[in-house]
């Protein structure tokens, strides 16, 4: 059993290795999100323990790129943050669990051997609506069957009003939830986003899904 750290933080990485050393495991170290991409893509692992904040390509972009690569290994993320947004990112972006640092190495032996009964056969969560599909372990979007071509974070956008089908989304909570930040009264960020997923979801297609709740925000759901 094989498995890959990547850990920026030295003392943490080793205590990790050794540990898992310790239970039976062959363990491979990457300080960086560059090295660790590298060795999921070139080697085979039956887990991934992906620290999120790394120096340069950071957890999120190493696991984005994987799994586009429909590389299904599965993943353990490592936050710092115990932010709800970042563990639904996670899940959303294709891992398999998280932990929240810091946590004992009994926790984290525990989540290791419960990902890998569940073998290699992964569950992947697909939101659909009318015939608009997302598939969250594959990053892919599709509508009536043809691929939607969405940038990360329109997908990121995608699919949190899938998510949240049938509500009214105001543009404050679209903003703090989708980019994480304090929506400013003049920022516009959100429209022009929104506008863009629109034209690749809606234009194209009789139906259309997102709707504008003037003074409000939006809300995607299917309309008589
Ligand atoms: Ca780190």
């Amino acid at each position: 059993m094989k498995i890959l750290i990547v850990e920026d933080e030295r003392k943490t990485a080793a205590y990790l290795k050794r540990g898992l050393e310790e239970n039976g495991f062959v363990v491979d170290l990457a300080e960086n999100g560059e090295d660790g991409g590298h060795l999921a893509r070139t080697q085979t692992y039956e887990l991934i323990i992906l620290d999120v904040l790394l120096p340069g390509r950071d957890g999120w972009s190493v696991i984005t790129d994987l799994r586009r690569q429909e590389i299904s290994t599965p993943v353990l993320f490592l936050t710092a943050r115990d932010a709800v947004r970042d563990r639904v990112k996670g899940l959303e972006l294709g891992a398999d669990d998280y932990l929240v640092k810091p946590f004992d190495f009994s926790e984290l032996l525990a989540r290791t051997r419960s990902i890998l009964r569940r073998g290699p056969v992964r569950r992947t969560p697909v939101l659909a609506l009318a015939d608009l599909e997302l598939d969250l372990g594959r990053h892919r979007a599709r509508r009536g069957g043809q691929a939607l071509d969405l940038t990360p974070k329109e997908f990121q956008l995608l699919s949190f009003l899938l998510q949240r089908s049938g509500e009214v989304l105001s543009r404050t909570l679209i903003a703090e939830q989708v980019w994480d930040i304090n929506f400013e009264s003049d920022s516009n960020v959100v429209e022009v986003h929104m506008r863009r997923l629109r034209s690749k979801v809606d234009d194209p297609f009789e139906k259309k899904l997102i709707h504008t709740v003037r003074g409000v925000g939006y809300v995607l759901e299917q309309r008589a």
